[in-house]
């Protein structure tokens, strides 16, 4: 009678190693009590979705926090579904958001003891552990065809039972070793199975550090551990690649708690300790009719985090606003400390709640302002400078013909207690700063639909009185309100009234108040009704090209 022994050895005779020489291989870290081992696990299959930044955001500030250590790991054992140039593109984003791994795969090379970080490289390790499992019995080749697959799943249609590989079901379970050799001698293709010895009509208890204690059905299924094409299958590999890496919590996104039955099963077979598990909640969004659902790629653009990189929001912007949607108290944490240092917090997986979080792109765009505002211009210019060279050619021209002048603009109302908070996305700022270059200021001057002066207050001729009066009158001192004092006067000597009261009291004797003259001379040298401190805009314009912008406005009307 052939042995499981035979069996296995027929299978991987070339295999010699045992599991114990991989524990010698890959011995446990020396690490200080309370740190944890975390990794990020993603499949080459094209793109770095913002559920999974939010999670290897969670991976790597659990590392950082206690002292652990955070790793990338490849997991491309579906050749199939995997997409040219992914695995680097998905490196460089997770580093984009600043979240560096200290081990593993790092985009073309890998770092570590505890490698190769890339599935497709440890084939050798899964056929030590494979044969193992087929020594002791708890595996098994299975030559099932599709033919026999979809029987067996038509038998169990009709039974109304759950669908799958189990129990009595799980044919080739039942063979003899004599037929298993017989079979492989005789070069029938075949897959290695997992003899599970679990019932799904029972349940176990498991914990999670975010959903804590539930119970589950517990797994029965002989999964595939092993395909034909020689590699082995994730569920089989991230177990042995969790024990030989040593990680000690697997954070992964919610849609894997389903499969944890599975995975517990697996360990328990390997007489190994599972690691602890985090499983993050979703992020969602309200569809048109108030329904939450899944960020979907197809759907909406911010599912993939290329959006943010390309869009130019400040990858800090984003990240601060992901950990709100992580740790419930993070939002006052951060408001207490004035949008700075958010490496000081400190993160728990008990103030993560556990249903998943709407996505509010408005609320990224506040932290935004915040964060862009509080950085000094020669910051915001090397940040701006960095999007431009890679998405926005015009805007890096502006900046590199001359920087300091570029610099200015960005300084207005900047470097002060109070900065103002103008910008929130990269995309935006050439756009914003068009008006403060003159080949651009004479393309905008030149479209009436960009000069809403109001029509239903003044006719033209009015207008042209008031920038008259400015072009004669107006300078540009160094104080803000000796400035503001001489519009005033300008205003008040052609008929307009100092004060809204003034006004509102008597408004057949003026024509306006100065905050509308204020808003002819911000159109005439903007062409918007909203723009940066118009006194600071003149600063940067300086006095000359603002007479000359008044001047060609006259000439226009
Ligand atoms: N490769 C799996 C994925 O991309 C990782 C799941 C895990 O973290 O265990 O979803």
């Amino acid at each position: 009678m052939t042995s499981d022994k035979e069996i296995a050895d027929l299978i991987f005779p070339d295999v010699t190693l045992t599991i114990d020489d991989l524990e010698k291989r890959y011995p446990k870290r020396d690490l200080p009590n309370g740190a944890e081992v975390t990794r990020f696990a993603p499949s080459p299959t094209g793109f770095l979705h913002t559920g999974s930044l939010f999670t290897s955001m969670v991976c790597r500030k659990v590392a950082t926090q206690t002292g652990g250590v955070f790793f990338v790991r490849l997991e491309d054992t579906d050749t199939k579904r995997e997409v040219e140039n992914s695995r680097t593109i998905i490196f460089d984003q997770l580093k984009a958001f600043n979240i560096v791994p200290d081990e593993g795969f790092l985009g073309s090379e890998e770092k570590g003891d505890y490698g190769p970080y890339v599935q497709s490289k440890r084939a050798d390790i899964y056929k030590i552990v494979i044969k193992h499992l087929l020594e002791i019995g708890r595996a098994y080749p299975c030559f099932c065809s599709q033919e026999e697959l979809d029987e067996i799943r038509k038998q169990q249609e009709a039974a109304k039972i759950l669908p799958g590989y189990y129990g009595q079901f799980a044919k080739y379970r039942f063979i003899s070793n004599d037929e298993r050799k017989e079979l492989i001698e005789s070069g029938k293709p075949y897959v290695i199975r997992f003899k599970s010895l679990g019932n799904h009509i029972h349940k176990i208890k498991v914990h999670d550090l975010i959903h804590k204690d539930f119970d589950i059905a517990q797994n029965d299924m002989d999964i595939v551990i092993f395909k034909s094409d020689g590699l082995p299958t994730y569920h089989f590999a991230h177990v042995v690649d969790d024990h030989f890496m040593r990680t000690t919590t697997v954070i992964r996104g919610e849609e894997w708690i389903a499969s944890l039955p599975i995975h517990l099963d697996l360990f328990e077979a390997l007489g190994w300790e599972p690691p602890k598990y985090a499983h993050i909640p979703l992020i969602l969004k309200l569809d048109d009719e108030g329904h939450k659902r899944k960020l979907s790629k197809r759907l909406d653009a911010e599912a993939a985090v290329s959006y943010f990189i390309e869009e130019g929001y400040p990858c800090e912007a984003v990240i601060m606003y992901l950990m709100t949607l992580a740790n419930t108290n993070f939002e006052e944490w951060i408001f207490q400390h004035h949008f700075k240092d958010m490496d000081q917090f400190v993160f728990s997986f008990e103030k993560m709640s556990s249903d998943g979080s709407l996505f509010d792109i408005d609320k990224l765009s506040f932290f935004s302002r915040e964060i862009l505002a509080n950085y000094t211009k020669t910051q915001i210019t090397d940040a701006i400078l960095e999007y431009a060279n890679a998405y926005n050619p015009a805007l890096k021209n502006l900046v590199e013909r001359d920087r300091n002048y570029f610099e200015e603009i960005m300084n207005i109302e900047r470097e002060r207690e109070n900065p103002r908070k103008d910008y929130f996305k990269y995309s935006n700022i050439y756009e914003s700063v068009g008006f403060f270059y003159d080949e651009i200021y004479s393309d905008l001057v030149s479209n009436s639909s960009n000069l809403p002066f109001n029509r239903e207050k003044f006719t033209n001729e009015e207008i042209k009185t008031v920038l008259s009066a400015l072009l004669n009158n107006i300078n540009l001192p160094e104080d803000e309100s000796v400035w503001f004092g001489n519009i005033k006067n300008i205003a008040v000597n052609i008929g307009f009234a100092e004060n809204n009261r003034s006004f509102k009291e008597n408004p057949e004797k003026y024509k306006g108040v100065v905050a509308d003259v204020a808003e002819i001379l911000r159109i005439t040298l903007t062409c918007r009704k909203n723009s940066p401190n118009l006194y600071y805009v003149m600063r940067v314009l300086g006095l000359e090209r603002s007479k000359q912008r008044i001047e060609h406005m006259i000439s226009l009307l």
